[in-house]
């Protein structure tokens, strides 16, 4: 299958007109799934036949048949393609993100469907990385707001004893200056152990760390050249700052605050997965990043269940 991907350095308007198409979305996604062509999930066979009205391929060997979705986060959604890549298009690229209402609105689904369909494309923007963090890195903490004001009396002061000031959860941020990507996770406490767990689990020993003077932070001089940001001291080391994470911080408040207007604690996770997405994939172009997220659909599956917990 040919695929001259017209939008490839266009906008929004382009990709809207290109995905208007269904074969052109199928020829799209499957080119992206199968590299060297469509392949039998079942038995692997590539003798196949492409059921042009159903817009599936039967097997010519084991006889099942198969659609484009299969085996990727898109399996079992009854939602077209040109819905689903306008969805990714729309998440891969809105600097503040886009909200459920927005969505349904554009695509003209439920407001439910378009939570779950984005809860769906942040999954596959989630990159677990294995390699640790070298050179110099910024590590730093800060608070998102949760809605404490509506839980349960007991768990609500589970919550706000162990979260921080007003119920916020607390959100952990490691940024390496060299190559400008970052990583968050959601935390329970601001305590050193756990803070300094995230450290050992991301940084490699010996790398120059740099964080603010929270007390969590004392003894990391052991394993890395830990630098400390005196705030009441300015212009002491001008290179010793987390001003890049920080920054990273003001664009995630933004981005909850404005767009999502408030995101339950549970599935915060996944809010900044999306945000840390856009970041780390930020010099790319529009269709480069939402390339990036349908590459990442391939392998990867979210029930529903699994988004409510
Ligand atoms: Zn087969």
């Amino acid at each position: 299958m040919k695929n001259d991907k017209p939008y490839s350095t266009k906008g929004l308007m382009e990709a809207i007109r290109y995905f208007s198409d269904s074969v052109v979305c199928l020829k799209h996604v499957a080119e992206s799934k199968w590299p060297t062509g469509p392949a039998c999930p079942q038995c692997t066979s590539k003798r196949l036949s492409f059921l042009t009205t159903r817009l599936m391929w039967k097997c010519l060997d084991c006889k099942k048949q198969f659609s484009v979705k299969v085996g990727t986060i898109l399996e079992d959604s009854a939602i077209p393609l040109d819905k689903w890549l306008t969805t990714m298009w729309l998440l891969a690229n809105c600097k503040n993100g886009i909200s459920s209402y927005e969505v349904a609105d554009a695509i003209k689904v439920t407001q439910r469907t378009a939570w779950f369909m984005l809860h769906r494309i942040r999954y596959a923007m989630h990159t677990g990385s294995v390699n640790k963090m070298t050179g110099t890195v910024e590590a730093d903490e800060t608070f998102i707001g949760g809605k404490a004001r509506n839980m349960h009396v007991g768990k609500r002061m589970e919550r706000i004893r162990g979260r921080g000031p007003m119920g916020k959860a607390v959100v952990f941020g490691l940024l390496e200056r060299e190559t400008g990507k970052i990583r968050t996770s959601v935390v329970t406490t601001r305590r050193k152990g756990e803070l300094q767990r995230r450290i050992r689990e991301n940084v490699a020993t010996g790398t120059a760390v740099y964080t603010d003077a929270l007390k969590s932070y004392d003894g990391l001089e052991s394993e890395y050249a830990h630098k400390v940001v005196d705030h009441a001291e300015q212009y002491v080391d001008g290179n010793v700052h987390t001003n890049r994470l920080e920054n990273f911080w003001s664009l995630l408040k933004r981005s909850i605050k404005g767009t999502y207007v408030s995101v339950e604690p549970f599935h915060l996770f996944r809010y900044l997965d999306e945000q840390a997405f856009r970041y780390n994939e930020r010099k790319l172009t529009s269709a480069e990043r939402f390339q990036k997220v349908l590459d990442s659909i391939v392998g990867k599956r979210l029930t529903y269940a699994l988004v409510l917990g």
